[in-house]
């Protein structure tokens, strides 16, 4: 069982979720929200990529990433698109006073756990003046997190965990930068959680590998299936009510 971190997390949400999307190829359309996320992310990959740091050619590589699949209609889009811009301008402005080296981009990690294999893909690693890494996640989303929050983020620490385990990094602080919001929330991390993180991810590998797909009804209210799954608790509740 090969298991990456969008797996891990979907079925972490809900077993059955997973079966839709990965045992029987269902899949999330894209919405502003997400289509937004992943023209962001792959401009900022370009961008850091590409060695070039002026303005013009971070616009160049929002240009050449923009999705326009998953807006309802082009004006939608064009405020979309407007967001993009004004939040980029500003990343560019606060990159401009980093101090850090960025050592590398899109980086992939994988490493053996039991029978399984785990794999990752970190969005950014820098080394600060003092050789500290530093793990960074880009958020699109409009909230800014707290420093707690960062420091507990599943998503942060399983990368964390594969920077140790696959690249052999000692990452000191974890990092998400909230693109739009245009604030980087950074927490010192803390190693002492990783063997049990290790151990859910085992428990998910091995239940994925067994068919366990159990219904989670607690996540039903946030699912993307919740009107049409056949054990949506979502759907049993507003029939309910009318
Ligand atoms: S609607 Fe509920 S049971 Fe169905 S996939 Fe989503 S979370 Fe799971």
């Amino acid at each position: 069982m090969e298991l990456s971190f969008t797996r891990f997390r979907i079925y972490r949400e809900c077993p059955w979720k997973y079966k839709l999307i990965f045992v029987d190829g269902r899949r999330i359309p894209l919405n502003p929200k997400s289509s937004f996320g992943s023209s962001l992310h792959r401009a900022l990959e370009r961008w850091l990529l590409s060695g070039d740091d002026c303005r013009e050619a971070l616009f160049d590589c929002l240009r050449s990433s923009w999705l326009s699949q998953g807006y309802p209609d082009e004006r939608v889009e064009a405020r979309w698109r407007a967001k993009a811009e004004r939040a980029l301008s500003r990343f560019h402005r606060e990159e401009s006073s980093r101090r850090a080296r960025t050592i590398a981009v899109e980086k992939e990690f994988v490493w053996p756990l039991g029978p399984h294999t785990v794999r990752g893909k970190i969005d950014r690693i820098d080394q600060g003046p003092d050789g500290a890494y530093e793990i960074i996640d880009y958020k699109t989303g409009p909230g800014v997190p707290t420093p707690a929050q960062v420091a507990g983020d599943i998503q942060m620490r399983f990368y964390a965990l594969g920077a140790r385990r696959a690249l052999g990094l000692r990452p000191a602080v974890l990092t998400m930068d909230a693109v739009v919001a245009g604030e980087r929330v950074g927490a010192s991390y803390d190693p002492s959680g990783e063997d049990a993180l290790a151990c859910e991810i085992r428990g998910a590998a091995d239940g994925i590998e067994a068919g366990r797909f159990q219904p989670n009804a607690a996540y039903c209210r946030r699912c993307d299936f919740k009107d049409d799954c056949s054990n949506s608790a979502e759907k049993t509740r507003q029939s309910d009510e009318t």
